[in-house]
């Protein structure tokens, strides 16, 4: 059996010193009233405005090379970005995907001419991205996917139904996972590719699903005959399945799987000590140390990305850990400090605490279920 290792990690001065001038720019942001406060605001918040204060600010794309725009720094200066705007719960969701997992990906498959062309637009929080993996009969089981592109002169034409795509509404490209070949029973993983499609193209249809909170979150994107130029394919033709592998474990791999209820868990803790309530207050302190646990986990993951090791094994235990904390912090403060959770209220506790219910139920269903990442966890470890 194998054990999991993560690596304990210090911050240096250096290091401490970033994380006073982040918090010191968000603090004057909130009190120049730029964002209000929200649970689980790197899914749903958006703000194409901040995003590109944070790219002025050299906080987008930060650990990408200097030679496109990028500020080639740590994983851990992002880290403590990325930990910032999360406990602020600043509107950080327009560049999110971007800046977590389509520039990487690019980065790491894309040719030269798509670094030139869309990194430097990341950076600067003025380029979004959507993921298109899931689709209707296609989730957990995404190698069953049936949308595909077939090629054509100087293309693809792709066809197909991509659903629960986040902020398609608001981003420009979206990578596809599509099939390029047909689906061989011997290799269920092959002849898939990643193509990046314009959403403005000819073809393209995007329609809302409404979330349980009225919002307007995620989407179903039609493709019909959408044309996508070779140059718009990513890596290699047919390894769709595994560059997609690498993609995933950027997604799972930070502190977005921990804090989306910590604005709850602060406000909570603030209107505690206000009331002396010490028996809650006690309550609260389980939670915080609980938390604290993860996020030592989650920095030794980024300390792992740094020295470029795998971390997929260990994303998928810290995904799984920190969605069932996220979603167990709305269940012990409601009971705690009992209100009316309502979406719009201008009391912020009720606001985020309805925000907090509201969006729990897809904290362990986004970005690979609870049963898939035990499974991740179980196999991972036994094969070792
Ligand atoms: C808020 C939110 C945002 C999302 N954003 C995106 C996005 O931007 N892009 C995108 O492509 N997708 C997105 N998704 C979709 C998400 O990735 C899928 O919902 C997820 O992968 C599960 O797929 P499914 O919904 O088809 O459920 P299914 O795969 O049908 O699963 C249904 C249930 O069966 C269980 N199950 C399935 N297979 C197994 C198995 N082998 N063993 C044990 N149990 C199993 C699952 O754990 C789950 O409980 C988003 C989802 C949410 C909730």
């Amino acid at each position: 059996m194998r054990q999991l290792q993560l690596p304990a990690f210090e911050f240096t001065e250096e290091q401490k010193e970033f994380r006073k001038e982040v918090r010191s720019f968000l603090q004057a942001e909130q009190q120049k009233g730029t964002f209000d406060t929200h649970a689980d605001s790197w899914l749903s918040a958006y703000s194409e405005e901040f995003s590109k204060k944070l790219g002025a600010k050299g906080w987008i794309g930060i650990t990408f090379p200097k030679k496109y725009g990028g500020h080639a720094r740590s994983s851990i200066d992002r880290y403590i970005i990325t930990e910032e705007l999360l406990a602020f719960g600043a509107p950080v969701a327009s560049h999110w995907f971007a800046d977590r997992q389509s520039g990487p990906l690019l980065l790491k498959f894309g040719t030269e001419e798509q670094k030139e062309f869309f990194i430097p637009k990341i950076v600067k929080g003025e380029c979004y991205f959507s993921i298109g993996l899931s689709e209707p009969n296609s989730g957990s089981d995404l190698a069953s996917l049936k949308t595909t592109a077939e090629k054509v002169d100087g293309g693809w034409i792709v066809n197909g139904m991509k659903t629960w795509t986040s902020g398609a509404h608001h981003s420009h490209y979206m990578i596809t996972l599509c099939r390029t070949s047909p689906q061989d029973p011997k290799n269920r993983h092959g002849g898939m590719s990643q193509l990046i499609i314009d959403l403005k193209s000819d073809g393209v249809t995007i329609r809302p699903i409404q979330f349980l909170t009225g919002e307007h979150h995620f989407n179903e994107v039609f493709l019909e005959n959408v044309f996508v130029p070779d140059n718009r394919v990513v890596g290699e033709v047919g390894n769709g399945w595994a560059q997609g592998l690498t993609e995933l474990a950027f997604e799972r791999s930070g502190p977005e799987r921990i804090l989306s209820t910590f604005p709850l868990l602060e406000e909570a803790i603030r209107l505690l000590k206000e009331k002396e309530d010490h028996r809650g207050l006690m309550e609260a302190a389980k939670l915080v140390s609980r938390m604290w646990s993860l996020r030592n986990m989650s920095i030794g993951i980024a300390a792992l990305l740094e020295e470029k090791k795998d971390v997929n094994l260990a994303a998928a235990l810290v995904k799984d850990l920190g969605n069932s904390f996220e979603q167990h912090v709305a269940e012990v403060i409601r009971l705690l400090l009992p209100a009316m959770p309502r979406k719009h209220a201008e009391d912020e506790y009720a606001r985020l605490l309805a925000e907090s219910i509201l969006h729990g139920p897809g904290f362990t269903i986004r970005g690979g279920t609870t049963e898939i990442l035990r499974g991740i966890v179980g196999k991972g470890v036994i094969s070792a």
